[in-house]
């Protein structure tokens, strides 16, 4: 299984879906850049993910809080305080450092050393601003997305003209000086989040909790994760967050094991009133402090999950028919609306202008209205597997017969099938097949 995360990673640099931060300096803590592929499904990720909550659900509008609050935001919160804080213990040997909670034995899991007496550690990101570096300007990169969205509770509220039930969704980065990144883009110390937040009256919480878990299981589902890898967790009482009354993780079963991609919280009032508490601002809704259930998934983690799903090896290959060795052919079969390339135009072969023009006139035609590659190099058995390896939906092929006819082949990734279609019909059949229409 490890085998496959080494493989995993190597595949997501070659082919440009992520790059380790910083790489010619060695890299850099934890940190990763998402290349031209990864951008685009990162893209597509957050579009699903919002449109399923803005355009699927009536009562949920969206917000862009800043990165940077008053550090007096994360004393309410709690993140300043205990709250925050992992429990780190540090290896006498090899200094290497870890949470205590992940540590199965009393060991250095790297060296066997023996380990220190655990300290708390907390995993704000501290910085400065303004021009004086001194205790005064200090404030804190926010550790969590959805604190921006609790102090913008009044002003959605009354410019949005809500009423209780409601939910405000954002997206955005946040920051934790995490004391074990590790496992690729699964634990990292910069990484980007999806939260949703629900306010309602205290008695409905309880059932619109389970209605977001039924809700978050099936959007990854929806989305092509294989029901066997996925499951949902309920937290046991004494793991539960500070402020939490109940929550479930959603678990997938990555290469390392299984491991949360999404929280589902049932947060009471903690937030509004200690918000208020600190702030001296009323933040109650006809004389009662909503309570509040919270979804909260990370883009690179579930993005990490979609890999793996989709990533699958094929020994000797699908088709017999290409004489090239074929030791091992990869298919990422990613769902539709998630594949960062959905369609590819090619050439029968490159060295008859003719067909070249043709192919290149279809691409422009098509490069308006769906992520597009254009590619003639080397043998068109090659190029369908190139495509298939970054999970290109449609495969389109000009060929000799499109000379005469105006009309090419669609190859489909997972079936493998080709059909003819009339250029003038192409963009409202792959419109059509796209879900796109
Ligand atoms: P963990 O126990 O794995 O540290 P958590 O329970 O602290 O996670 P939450 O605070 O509930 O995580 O964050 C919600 C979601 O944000 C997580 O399910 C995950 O998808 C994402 N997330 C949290 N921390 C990280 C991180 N360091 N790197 C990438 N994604 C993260």
């Amino acid at each position: 299984m490890i085998d496959l995360m080494q493989k995993i990673v190597s595949f997501t640099k070659r082919r440009g879906f992520i790059f380790p931060s910083s790489e010619i300096y060695g890299g850099f803590g934890s940190c990763y850049d998402f290349g031209s592929l990864g951008v685009e499904m990162k893209n597509n990720i957050k579009r699903a993910w919002w449109d399923e909550m803005i355009k699927k659900h009536d009562d949920i509008v969206g917000l862009d809080s800043s990165i940077l609050m008053s550090p007096k935001v994360w004393e309410a919160s709690g993140h300043l305080t205990a709250g925050f804080a992992d429990e780190l213990v540090e290896c006498k040997k090899c200094h290497h450092r870890f949470r205590k909670d992940f540590l199965k034995k009393g060991k250095c899991p790297d060296c066997g050393g023996e380990l220190t007496k655990a300290r708390k550690f907390n995993l704000m990101m501290k910085t400065f601003v303004g021009p004086v570096e001194n205790e005064a300007a200090v404030t804190y990169l926010r550790a969590e997305t959805c604190q921006g969205i609790y102090l913008n509770f009044k002003n959605v509220l009354q410019s949005m003209r809500k009423k209780i039930p409601f939910g405000i969704a954002q997206i955005g980065k946040a920051f934790r000086n995490e004391i074990n990144p590790r496992n690729f883009v699964y634990r990292t110390r910069e990484f980007e989040q999806m939260e949703m937040q629900w306010f309602c009256q205290p008695k409905e919480a309880p059932k619109i909790f389970n209605y977001w878990k039924k809700e978050r299981i099936n959007w990854y589902l929806n989305l092509g994760i294989k029901k066997s890898n996925l499951r949902a967790r309920e937290v046991s009482k004494d793991e539960l967050a500070h402020y939490a009354k109940r929550a479930v993780d959603i678990e997938y079963k990555f290469p390392f094991g299984w491991k949360e991609i999404e929280g589902i919280h049932n947060r009471g009032d903690w937030d509004l009133s200690n918000h208020s508490k600190h702030s001296g601002e009323d933040l109650k809704y006809e004389g009662y402090f909503p309570h509040i259930i919270e979804t909260s998934v990370g883009v690179d983690r579930s993005l990490f999950a979609f890999l793996c799903d989709a990533y699958t090896e094929i020994r000797g290959g699908r088709t017999k028919t290409t004489k090239a060795a074929k030791e091992v052919e990869i298919l990422l079969n990613l769902n539709k609306s998630l594949a960062p390339i959905k369609v590819a135009v090619l050439p029968l072969v490159k060295n008859k202008p003719k067909l070249v023009k043709k192919a290149k006139d279809v691409y422009q035609m098509l490069k308006p209205q769906f992520r597009c590659q254009y590619d003639e190099v080397s043998s068109i058995g090659r190029r369908y597997r190139r495509q298939d390896e970054i999970g290109t939906i449609f495969t389109l092929t000009v060929d000799f017969e499109s000379l005469e006819q105006n009309d090419l082949t669609i190859r489909d990734r997972d079936t493998m099938e080709q059909e003819r279609v009339k250029i003038e019909d192409l963009i409202k059949i792959l419109k059509k097949k796209l879900n796109e229409q």
